[in-house]
């Protein structure tokens, strides 16, 4: 899986590179309108470059992503696709309207035995707020992620440009700084036992993940620590690298499905990291169902060590939430 490794790598700081130019473009008057066309731009652009390289090395591996272009296409979005063009031409790739649709359609694909999952811009709420996203790339095959590459261009950042955080499975994760794949270290897990000294990082929206659960299970385990909230897969990265010892995902409507390429990345970098991941039963959770994680509920991520205590928390708070609702 090196060359998997290495052609993911290269295409994620690529796409890293492009959202860094079209954020820093972002100026406080679009943020009070929330006009979202930097991160459309900067998402259809990040899922053209990835897909154009993976079709390039493994042009039989489709890519399962978040975005399509058959909007992009219709003749009223002309001045939307010239944006994105120039954007990419600003990253030294040039290529006309129908080349760049035809490589975001490639992220159009349908999960398979052996195929690639990508978030071309995952936390968009976060990257027009200057804060936390994340470009989340992986390689599932036979229903396993044997492969991630999780760019943060908002971690590790007061002098550089951000990290990419790498793995293999059963080869451990390891991170460099965006701009210098060549310096690279392990990553691993905190290696605290006391469930009271535990961070907990969960998700700015609380549309995304019930906070007050969260903050119910934080009283029942003594944590002493404010949680950190953070967006995308940053928290992923945020405990693999022995930043938090948890992160919780907590369903706020029983109905959403998790979107597979919302944590295949994450995932493999916190458990080759000696990390722990399951949903908030503690199931493993199941990347063999398509393009959701439809089999689990929930995610719970945790330094391992604190895995059993966390999960018996999260289920004893499910059950005294049904108990108040009067279930
Ligand atoms: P985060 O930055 O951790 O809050 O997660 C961002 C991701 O949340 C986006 O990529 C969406 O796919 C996903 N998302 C959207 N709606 C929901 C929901 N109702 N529950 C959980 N996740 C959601
Ligand atoms: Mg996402």
């Amino acid at each position: 899986m090196e060359n998997e490794l290495l052609v993911a790598e290269k295409a994620v700081r690529e796409a890293m590179g492009l959202c860094r130019v079209v954020q820093a473009g972002i100026v406080p008057s679009v943020l009070e309108k929330a006009d979202r066309s930097p991160v459309t731009i900067a998402d259809f652009g990040s899922q053209a470059l990835v897909c154009r390289s993976l079709a390039e090395s493994f042009p039989d591996d489709p890519v399962v992503g978040e975005e399509d272009a058959a909007k992009l296409r219709q003749p009223e979005q002309a001045e939307f696709l010239d944006r994105v063009i120039r954007v990419l031409a600003s990253q030294g790739v040039t290529a006309g309207g129908d080349t760049v649709c035809d490589w975001i359609d490639r992220g159009d694909g349908v999960p398979c035995d052996r195929f690639w999952t990508l978030d071309p811009i995952d936390g968009t709420k976060g990257f027009l707020r200057g804060g936390q996203y994340a470009v989340a790339l992986a390689l599932i095959v036979a229903g396993r992620v044997e492969v991630a590459v999780l760019g943060c261009p908002g971690l590790g950042v007061v002098d550089g440009d951000g990290l990419v955080f790498s793995a293999i499975r059963g080869a451990g994760t390891r991170v460099s700084p965006a701009s210098e794949p060549d310096d690279s270290r392990p990553v691993s897990v905190s290696d605290c036992t006391d469930v009271t000294r535990a961070r907990l990082c969960e998700s700015v929206e609380s549309g995304h993940s019930a906070h007050d659960r969260s903050s119910v299970i934080a009283e029942s385990l003594g944590l002493q620590s404010e949680s950190v909230r953070m967006d995308s897969q940053a928290k992923y990265a945020t405990v693999a690298d022995g930043g938090a010892e948890m992160y919780l995902r907590l369903p706020v409507d029983a109905s959403y499905q998790e979107k597979i390429w919302d944590h295949a990345a994450g995932s493999l970098v916190v458990t080759e990291s000696g990390g722990t991941v399951s949903d908030t039963f503690g199931a493993p959770l199941d990347f063999s169902q398509g393009r959701t994680l439809q089999k689990n509920a929930g995610v719970v991520v945790s330094n391992g060590l604190l895995h059993e205590q966390i999960v018996a928390a999260v289920v004893s708070s499910e059950t005294v939430r049904d108990h108040d609702d009067g279930h």
